[in-house]
C-alpha cells in the first residue's frame, strides 16, 4: 500500500468549504484501503493573518516542504483589506510558491460536454476539448530587474519592467511540457513573441534543442503568443499542451479557461525541480478566489477544489486511475443535471456545496 503526506491549507471563504469535499474524498480512499493518505492541516492567508500576524508561518512551511502534495483552497477578503503589504493573503500564496520553487503551473481547460453551452464559444468549437496549458511561473517579466518607476523631474516619469530568461529557466519548463504531452495528445504548441523580442528568439532556440535532442516523438509547433490567442478562441481543439512564458501564460491560460464556462470548475497544479528520487514539491488549487460575495452560504461550487485534488492524485501520487474515476465521477454529477449555482441552467437541479460533494462521491462508490 503506498502512503502520501497532504498538507491541506484550506485558508479563508469559501476555500474552507470546498475543502471539506476534498477532505471527505480523501476519507473515501482511505476507507477503501488500497492506498493511505495521511494529512496534516495548517492556516494560510487571512486566517493564518488572525491567528499569528503573518499570512504563513514558519511551521506551516515547513509542514509544505516535508509534504508530497499540499492542498490549497483560496485566501483573501475584505476583511483583510488594511493589513499591511507584507502581511497581506496573498503573501502566503507567493511565499508557498517562491520557497517550493514552484516554476511549472499546470491549467487544464477541459470542457464537460454537459456544460459546452456555458461557454461563450458554439458547442462544436468547445465540446470534448482537453488543452493543459504550461506556464513558466517564477520567472519573466513579473521578476526580472530592474523593475521601477523613476521621476525623470520634467514632468514625465519612466516606467521599466525586464522580460529576463536563462536557458536552464526555458529548458526545464520545455520538459515538463513535452513529459506531459507523451502522457496525453503527444502535442506541443510553443508559444513566444520572437518576431520582436529577445526572450522569444532564446525560447524558441532552447525548446527546439530539446525537442531534437530528447522529446522527437513529439509533435512540436512553435507560434507566435498573439496567434496563439487568436487561434485560442477560432479552434482551440487544435490544442494538445501550450508551453510559454509566466506573462503570455497568465493571460493564455485565462483565455483557454473561459472557453469552459465557469470560474468554479478550473483546478490548477504547480510544480517544483525533481529531487534525485524524481519527487517534485506540488501545490493544488482552484483558479477562482475565496468569493467574499457568498462564502458562508453553501452556494461554492466544489469541484474546481476535487480536480485540483484529482490531479494532485496524477501528478504527485502517480495514480492516474484514480485520477481518472474522481474527474468521471464528477462528469457523470454534471451530465445527470446537478449544478451549483454558478453553473445553474434552465432544466436543471440546484444543489449546494456539500450536495455537490455528496453526488461525487455516491459516483465514486458506483465505479469502485
Ligand atoms: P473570486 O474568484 O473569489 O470570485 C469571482 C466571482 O466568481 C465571484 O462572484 C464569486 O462568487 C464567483 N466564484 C468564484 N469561485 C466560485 C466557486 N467555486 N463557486 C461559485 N462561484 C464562484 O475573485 P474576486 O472576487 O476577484 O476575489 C475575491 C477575493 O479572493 C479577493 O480577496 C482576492 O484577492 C482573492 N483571490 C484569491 C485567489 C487565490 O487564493 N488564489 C485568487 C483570486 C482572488
Amino acid at each position: 500500500m503506498s502512503t502520501f503526506d497532504l498538507l491541506i491549507l484550506p485558508g479563508d471563504g469559501i476555500g474552507t468549504e470546498i475543502m471539506v469535499e476534498v477532505d471527505r474524498i480523501i476519507s473515501w480512499f482511505n476507507d477503501r484501503g488500497a492506498h493511505s493518505f495521511n494529512t496534516e492541516r495548517g492556516l494560510v492567508g487571512g486566517a493564518a493573518y488572525d491567528a499569528h500576524g503573518a499570512a504563513i508561518d514558519d511551521a506551516t512551511m515547513d509542514l509544505a516542504q516535508k509534504a508530497d502534495a499540499v492542498m490549497f483552497g483560496a485566501v483573501g477578503g475584505p476583511k483583510w483589506d488594511d493589513v499591511p503589504y507584507e502581511s497581506r493573503p496573498e503573501a502566503g500564496l507567493l511565499r508557498l510558491r517562491k520557497d517550493l520553487g514552484l516554476f511549472a503551473n499546470l491549467r487544464p481547460a477541459i470542457c464537460y460536454p454537459a456544460l459546452a453551452e456555458s461557454s461563450s464559444l458554439k458547442r462544436e468549437l468547445v465540446e470534448g476539448l482537453d488543452i493543459l496549458i504550461v506556464r513558466e511561473l517564477t520567472g519573466g517579466v513579473y521578476f526580472g530587474e530592474p523593475k521601477e518607476i523613476t521621476d525623470l523631474e520634467n514632468g514625465q516619469k519612466r516606467a521599466v519592467d525586464t522580460q529576463l530568461y536563462e536557458t536552464y529557466e526555458i529548458d526545464r519548463i520545455a520538459r515538463v511540457a513535452f513529459d506531459l504531452a507523451r502522457k496525453r495528445g503527444n502535442m506541443v504548441h510553443s508559444s513566444e513573441k520572437r518576431n520582436v523580442m529577445k526572450t522569444g528568439v532564446l525560447w524558441h532556440e532552447v525548446v527546439s534543442k530539446i525537442h531534437q535532442e530528447d522529446f522527437s516523438d513529439v509533435k512540436l509547433e512553435h507560434i507566435l503568443a498573439d496567434n496563439c490567442a487568436m487561434q485560442l478562441v477560432r479552434a482551440p481543439k487544435q490544442f494538445d499542451v501550450i508551453v510559454t512564458d509566466n506573462l503570455f501564460g497568465d493571460i493564455l491560460s485565462d483565455v483557454a479557461a473561459m472557453l469552459t464556462g465557469s470560474l468554479g470548475m478550473l483546478p490548477s497544479a504547480s510544480l517544483g525541480a525533481e529531487d534525485e528520487n524524481g519527487r517534485a514539491k506540488a501545490m493544488y488549487e482552484p483558479v477562482h478566489g475565496s468569493a467574499p460575495d457568498i462564502a458562508g452560504e453553501g452556494k461554492a461550487n466544489p469541484i474546481a477544489m476535487i480536480s485540483s485534488f484529482a490531479m494532485a492524485l496524477r501528478y504527485s501520487c502517480s495514480l492516474a486511475d484514480e485520477a481518472d474515476m474522481v474527474e468521471k465521477a464528477i462528469s457523470t454529477v454534471l451530465s445527470n443535471g446537478l449544478r451549483t449555482g454558478d453553473i445553474m441552467q434552465p432544466g436543471k437541479q440546484q444543489v449546494t456545496t456539500s450536495e455537490m460533494g455528496t453526488a461525487i462521491l455516491d459516483e465514486l462508490n458506483k465505479l469502485a
